[in-house]
């Protein structure tokens, strides 16, 4: 499993939902940290962890700090907003 409960509680800055979970999109079982980069399970935004003294924060990143990103970490993000979007296509056809 990479489903991992979070300490810190960070709330998504781009629609609020809260986000006390994240499956590190390489498949392993790592915790995020600082610096990590993550998506919003609920409005796909690409998002990065910041570490404020051990209390992980989120913040959105632009699409100019996306294209900086190592082509390993766009690969991950890009396919789990792709999964993100069928997720949330087939909640919306399929209520409940
Ligand atoms: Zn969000």
């Amino acid at each position: 499993m990479s489903r991992h409960e979070i300490d810190s509680n960070p709330l998504c800055p781009a629609c609020g939902r809260l986000l006390n979970a994240a499956s590190a999109v390489d498949g392993s079982a790592s915790m995020p940290g600082g610096d990590d980069v993550t998506i919003c399970a609920y409005c796909a935004r690409f998002l990065q962890y910041i570490d404020r003294d051990g209390v992980l924060t989120l913040r959105q990143i632009s699409d100019e700090e996306f294209a900086e990103l190592p082509e390993k970490a766009r690969a991950g993000l890009t396919k789990a907003r792709l999964i993100v979007y069928a997720v949330t296509a087939a909640m919306q056809t399929h209520p409940n």
